[in-house]
């Protein structure tokens, strides 16, 4: 069966709607047992790991569990097979997270907000993304601010604020 990868941010939306992370974090109840659940919970951590060598070790993993094999299209283009049809979703996402890592090393991650468990692709010209989302950003930022202006607000000795 022919596969062909999946858009990246397809990709990062199934993480994201389907994640039992992501879910669980934000208060959404995951749906474990779903072949999208199972899917996304494969991929986050390729989002999630520390360094390249990680990440290269789990789409390397990825690819080899769908036995995808790389094939030449009748108009002599790039081209992808698997012989299980149920392992095109998988394979599709491997390929996507195997294109993307080799053109853009690191541009992945998880959100910095401690209420937020999504991942992102960062597209951004500096490459320094830390969010999912302008709404996490914010809410990170006022948080830091209040612990911020609590803190000066401590007595000397640390007695609880207000
Ligand atoms: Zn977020």
């Amino acid at each position: 069966m022919h596969v062909d990868p999946m858009p990246i941010d397809e990709l990062v939306t199934l993480v994201n709607e389907w994640g039992t992370l992501p879910c669980r974090v934000d208060g959404r109840a995951p749906r474990p047992g779903a072949a999208s659940t199972v899917l996304a919970d494969e991929l986050h951590p390729v989002f999630a790991a520390p360094d390249a060598a990680t990440r290269a070790t789990l789409v390397t993993a990825l690819l080899r569990a769908t036995d995808v094999r790389p094939t030449l299209g009748l108009d002599l283009t790039e081209a992808w097979t698997v012989a299980e049809p149920a392992e095109a979703p998988r394979a599709a996402a491997a390929l996507t997270l195997r294109h993307h890592l080799a053109e853009h090393p690191g541009r992945l991650g998880v959100c910095a907000d401690d209420q937020c468990a999504d991942v992102y692709v960062d597209a951004s010209p500096a490459g320094k993304r830390r969010f999912c989302c302008l709404t996490c950003q914010n809410r990170a930022r006022a948080a830091a601010f209040r612990r911020r202006r609590a803190a000066q607000r401590l007595p000397a000795g640390g007695g609880p604020a207000d």
